[in-house]
């Protein structure tokens, strides 16, 4: 570390980040956006669980009888795997689409196998040559 070394009065970030600046308290500019734009648009409470109730029901309506109600690209990684969970959980049909574009690890086969039979979804696969 350098004597120019900084780290941020409230999270962890500090002068490593070769982009980040700091306010006259020592927070952040991460900490300061969050402040003035993330915090806007997240929930992590009550209101959210109702602002989320919403949008699934949202999702639902007008496409009883239809095979699908919504689209979902599951890459085997962690965030989409749990979001087809989740989406089982909250009783949504979703077109489950994998693009195979030749790089896919072990694990995220096996996480795309196990999510897919849990939650009998029908996956898509579309592989990708990279041609058109
Ligand atoms: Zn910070």
């Amino acid at each position: 570390m350098n004597d120019n070394y900084q780290m941020c009065t409230r999270c962890v970030m500090d002068s490593t980040d070769p982009e980040i600046t700091f306010d006259d308290e020592g927070v952040c500019n991460h900490c300061q956006h969050f402040d003035r734009v993330t915090k806007k648009e997240w929930f992590p409470n009550e209101e959210g669980a109702r602002k989320l109730r919403g949008i699934i029901e949202q999702i639902k309506a007008g496409v009883e009888g239809k095979p699908y109600d919504c689209i979902l690209g599951l890459s085997g990684g962690a965030d989409s795997s749990y979001l087809a969970y989740k989406a089982h959980e909250w009783g949504l049909r979703p077109l489950v689409v994998h693009v195979d574009a030749g790089w896919n690890s072990e694990l995220a086969v096996a996480n795309i196998e196990a999510v897919v039979k849990h939650c009998n979804y029908e996956l898509h696969t579309h592989v990708w040559t990279g041609r058109r």
